[in-house]
C-alpha cells in the first residue's frame, strides 16, 4: 500500500529588538560572558513586574500584515506552566492559546520544491510556475527560556537568552513532501530580513523550528499519528530529517505496526531521529492570563490599545511601512528586466545584491539617454552583475557589501559599453581594474591610455586596410550582402578591425563605416 506524508510546522523566530521582551536587558548577548545580560525580571524573582516590549508586538502586526493575516480583535499574554532548570519562573510568558495573529497563508512557486538534490521534490506534481498556498495556523508572541550548558556529569544555566521576544509561526499540516517545508522556512526568513525583524540566521539559532510528522494510507482523509522533530539547525538538517522520519514511519505502518506519539530529536552525527519524550509524559501547561500584563485590544480603528496603557499603534500605519517584499519583487524584475526565475531568485535571495543593482539602474543617467537604450543599460546591469561581479565576488571570497566597485560606477561601465563606447573585450579588463581598486571607469581608462577610437579618419584608415588586405572576402561579401548591408561574413571584418586596433575601436562605428565602405 503506498503511503503520504503530512507535515505541519512551528517556527520560532527570534526578533532584533533593542531589549528583551518584558525588561530593559539588552537583546543581544551574543559573546557575551553567561549570565551579565540580566536583570532580576528576566531571571524571574519574585515581585518583579514585566512591560511589554512596544517594538516587539509591533512587529508582531508587522509580519501578520505582511503575510496576509487576520489580525484577532484581542489577545493575551498567558502563563505556560512548566519547570525547567532554563526557566527559573517557572512558567513562560506566551500568548499560544489567544494568539495576536490568525489565518494566512505563503504562497511558493511549485518549482521551488524542485532542488535537483531532493529526491521528495519528483513526488510533487507541478507544471511550470504553479504556485501552491501553505496555510498559516496562528502567529504568537512569547519569550525564549534560558540555555542549559551540558558539561560531563553536571549542567550549568546561562540566562542571557531567558527574555528575548520569539514570534511562533504555527502552520497547518499542509505540506506533503520536505522540499515544501524547507521552501517554506526558506520563504518566510527572506520575507523576515525584508522586514527586518529578524536576523533569520538559522545557525546562529534566530530562526528554529520543530517539524510534525505523519504518514498516512493514500486516500485516507484523517491524519496519522505524528511524531515532533526538534533540534535541526540547518535547511539541510531540516530536509534530511523529515526524510528520515517519513521512512521510519512508513516502514512501521507497512510492517503493521503503529506509530507511537513521541517528541524525537534529530541526532546529526548518526543522521537518525531518536526518540525524547512520548505523549503519556506530555505536559499539562495549565495555560492562564498572565495578570501582571493587559490584555492587547484591537478598537474599531483599526488602533491597536493595551487596556490600561496609555501606548497604541495604528495598524494602518503598520501597512505603510511593509517594503516591497520577496514575491512582488521576482515578478517586477521578471517583467522590468526581462530576468529568468532563477536569475531573478539569485538577487531577490540576497538583499544586499537587490539593493546595489537597483541603484545601479537607478543612477544610470535615465534623463540623457532614450527610453529603450534606458532599459538596454538595466539589462547590462543584470548581465554584468550576474557574471563578472557575482564571478569576482566568487573568486575573492568576497560580500557585496565588500564590492569596491560603486554602484554609480558600474552603472557608468554599462553605459558605455551599451553605447559601444567600448568594446566588451576591453570591458572586461576595465571591469576587472575597477574592482581591484574601486576607481571609476573613466579614471582607469585614462590611467591606462585607453583610448577608444571613435575618430572617424582613424577608423576609415583601419578600415581600409583590413579590405584591401582581404579581397577574397570583399567578393564573398558583395555576393552575399542583404538590404541593410548585413551579411554573414561582416563579423570576419569586424572581427580584424578589432585586431587591427588592439580591441580599441568603437564597435558601432565600426559597423556602420564597414558597410559603406565594402
Ligand atoms: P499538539 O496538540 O501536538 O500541539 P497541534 O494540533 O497544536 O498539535 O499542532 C501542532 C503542529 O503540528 C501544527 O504545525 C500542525 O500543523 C501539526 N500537526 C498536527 N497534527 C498533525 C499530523 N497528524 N501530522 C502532521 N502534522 C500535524
Ligand atoms: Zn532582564
Ligand atoms: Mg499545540
Amino acid at each position: 500500500m503506498p503511503y503520504e506524508p503530512v507535515i505541519g510546522l512551528e517556527i520560532h523566530c527570534q526578533l532584533k529588538t533593542k531589549s528583551k521582551m518584558f525588561c530593559r536587558c539588552d537583546n543581544n548577548a551574543e559573546g557575551k560572558e553567561p549570565n551579565t545580560v540580566t536583570c532580576p525580571v528576566c531571571m524571574g524573582h519574585p515581585g518583579t513586574l514585566p512591560v511589554a516590549n512596544r517594538q516587539a508586538l509591533e512587529w508582531t502586526y508587522l509580519l501578520g500584515l505582511a503575510l496576509g493575516c487576520e489580525i484577532a480583535p484581542q489577545f493575551n499574554f498567558e502563563r505556560k506552566q512548566y519547570f525547567y532548570p532554563d526557566l527559573p519562573k517557572a512558567y513562560q510568558i506566551t500568548s499560544q492559546t489567544t494568539p495576536p495573529i490568525v489565518g494566512g497563508y505563503l504562497e511558493l512557486d511549485a518549482d521551488g520544491f524542485r532542488s535537483p538534490t531532493s529526491k521528495d521534490a519528483q513526488m510533487s506534481d507541478f507544471g511550470a510556475n504553479e504556485k501552491k498556498r501553505f496555510p498559516i495556523e496562528h502567529i504568537h508572541l512569547e519569550e525564549d527560556a534560558g540555555k542549559l550548558i551540558h558539561a560531563g556529569d553536571y549542567s550549568l544555566v546561562d540566562l542571557n537568552r531567558a527574555g528575548t521576544p520569539l514570534l511562533e509561526v504555527v502552520t497547518n499540516p499542509c505540506f506533503s513532501t520536505p522540499a515544501e517545508a524547507k521552501a517554506f522556512m526558506q520563504e518566510l526568513r527572506l520575507i523576515l530580513r525584508y522586514l527586518d525583524i529578524s536576523d533569520a540566521d538559522m545557525e546562529k539559532g534566530h530562526l528554529r523550528c520543530d517539524a510534525n510528522v505523519s504518514v498516512r494510507p493514500v486516500g485516507q482523509k484523517e491524519l496519522g499519528k505524528k511524531t515532533e522533530v526538534k533540534n535541526m539547525n540547518s535547511f539541510v538538517a531540516i530536509e534530511k530529517a523529515l526524510e528520515y522520519e517519513i521512512k521510519r514511519q512508513t516502514e512501521i505502518l507497512a510492517e503493521g505496526g503503529k506509530v507511537t506519539q513521541e517528541t524525537r530529536g534529530w541526532d546529526e552525527a548518526k543522521q537518525k531521529t531518536f526518540s525524547q519524550r512520548s505523549k503519556e509524559q506530555a505536559h499539562d501547561y495549565r495555560y492562564f492570563p498572565e495578570p501582571d500584563l493587559p490584555p492587547i485590544v484591537i478598537d474599531g480603528n483599526n488602533k491597536s490599545q493595551m487596556t490600561n496603557h496609555k501606548q497604541s499603534f495604528d495598524l494602518e500605519e503598520l501597512k505603510t511601512q511593509i517594503p516591497e517584499l520577496p514575491a512582488e519583487k521576482r515578478g517586477r524584475y521578471q517583467k522590468d528586466f526581462g530576468m529568468n526565475e532563477k536569475d531573478a531568485e539569485i538577487f531577490v535571495g540576497d538583499m544586499d545584491l537587490a539593493e546595489y543593482f537597483e541603484s545601479a539602474v537607478n543612477l544610470s543617467q535615465r534623463s540623457t539617454l532614450g527610453n529603450s537604450l534606458t532599459l538596454n543599460v538595466g539589462k547590462k546591469i543584470v548581465s554584468i552583475i550576474l557574471t563578472d561581479v557575482l564571478g569576482y565576488l566568487n573568486a575573492n571570497s568576497q560580500h557585496i557589501a565588500d564590492f569596491k566597485i560603486k554602484p554609480q560606477d558600474l552603472a557608468k561601465l554599462a553605459e558605455k559599453l551599451e553605447l559601444g563606447e567600448i568594446s566588451s573585450k576591453i570591458g572586461k579588463d576595465v571591469f576587472a581594474k575597477m574592482a581591484d581598486s574601486g576607481k571609476s571607469a573613466t579614471e582607469i581608462m585614462e590611467k591606462e591610455g585607453i583610448h577608444q577610437v571613435s575618430d572617424k579618419g582613424e577608423l576609415e584608415k583601419i578600415i581600409a586596410e583590413v579590405i584591401s588586405a582581404n579581397p577574397e572576402q570583399v567578393e564573398q561579401y558583395r555576393h552575399t550582402v542583404g538590404a541593410n548591408g548585413d551579411s554573414p561574413i561582416l563579423n570576419f571584418f569586424v572581427g580584424q578591425v578589432m585586431k587591427a586596433s588592439h580591441g580599441q575601436a568603437n564597435p558601432a562605428m565600426v559597423n556602420e563605416i564597414l558597410k559603406k565602405m565594402l
